[in-house]
């Protein structure tokens, strides 16, 4: 299904990255090639891994074995919270298993701000980016507090902030503070997980309804008008087909703002202040 055209966002540092990918959080070694060659075949261009996920040898024999050219790839990986003091380690280790010689995204996964390792995380990671080894970098779980010291400490923008973000926890200032600062913000937990109410919604269902599409193609398509790039998790090649088929409807402005209104503070993960992962 070559015939997938999903846009590209610009990040601060130029790059394209594509809004729509496959994200691959508790997919298993075991199966994840099976997934990811499959979310390749069917267009995916965009895979979200983390070695704390334990499955980027999968990811990487996946892409080795699409024979897709390494250019319309993108691939995340992500900084552990135990290797923060470590972060070129940590990445060669990230580009060893994936079998890659360049990562697109090299996020620092949570801020930790417990341990205090974060700047200096993000100190090596700015000695990475622009290398032939690392495209872009980033980080996920960042509050503003935490944004607000990186650039204090060394001046440098992420490109991408990863956060917890769907229509019942929508960090409308948080997003605010990102697109003041031109970071782009990536939603993990788009769907809420398959453990909220969230697409048994009337706002979502009605809208489901009227558009022919399925409650998570609606849930999709509000992020991606809201601008934001998202990488719903599934292993079921039935639903990567649906969740990549948001590209032929759009949301009005009243079933934009009716999600809006499902907003209820309501986080799924960890506490970005106090979670280590320990
Ligand atoms: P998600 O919101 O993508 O939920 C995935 C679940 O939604 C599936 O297990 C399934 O139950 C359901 N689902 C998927 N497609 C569906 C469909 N078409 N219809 C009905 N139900 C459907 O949650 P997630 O996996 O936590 O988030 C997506 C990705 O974000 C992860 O795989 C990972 O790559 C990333 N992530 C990052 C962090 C972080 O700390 N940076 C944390 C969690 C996840």
């Amino acid at each position: 299904m070559s015939e997938l055209h999903v846009p590209a966002i610009q990040l601060n540092d130029g790059n394209l990255i594509p809004q729509l990918g496959l994200g691959v959080w508790r997919v298993d070694d075991a199966v994840a090639e099976r997934v990811v060659s499959e979310a390749l075949e069917i267009g995916y261009r965009h895979i979200d891994t983390a070695s704390f996920y334990q499955n980027e040898r999968a990811v990487g024999r996946a892409i080795a074995a699409s024979g897709i050219s390494r250019d319309e790839l993108f691939v995340t990986t992500k900084l552990w919270n135990t290797d923060q003091r470590d972060p070129h380690g940590a990445f060669h280790a990230s580009l060893e298993r994936l079998g890659l010689d360049k990562i697109d995204l090299y996020l620092v996964h949570w801020p930790v701000p417990t341990k205090g390792t974060a700047v200096g995380a993000w100190r090596g990671l700015i000695e990475l980016v622009g290398s032939p080894e690392c495209d872009s970098i980033g980080v996920s779980n960042f509050e503003i507090e935490h944004l607000t010291e990186l650039q204090r400490e060394t001046g440098v923008v992420a490109a991408v902030n990863q956060i917890e973000l769907h229509p019942l926890h929508q960090r409308r200032e948080l997003r605010e503070f990102c697109a003041d600062r031109g970071i782009a913000v990536a939603a993990w937990g788009p769907l809420g997980q398959g453990i909220t109410d969230l697409l048994q919604r009337p706002a979502v269902t009605g809208a489901a309804a009227a558009h022919g599409k399925t409650p998570a193609q609606v849930v999709i398509r509000w992020h991606l008008q809201h601008g934001t790039i998202v990488f719903p998790k599934t292993t079921h090649r039935e639903r990567m087909i649906e969740n990549a088929a948001v590209f032929d409807f759009a949301l009005s402005e009243a079933e934009m703002a009716a999600i809006d209104a499902l907003d209820a503070q309501h986080r799924l993960g960890g506490d970005p202040y106090v979670f280590t992962g320990e």
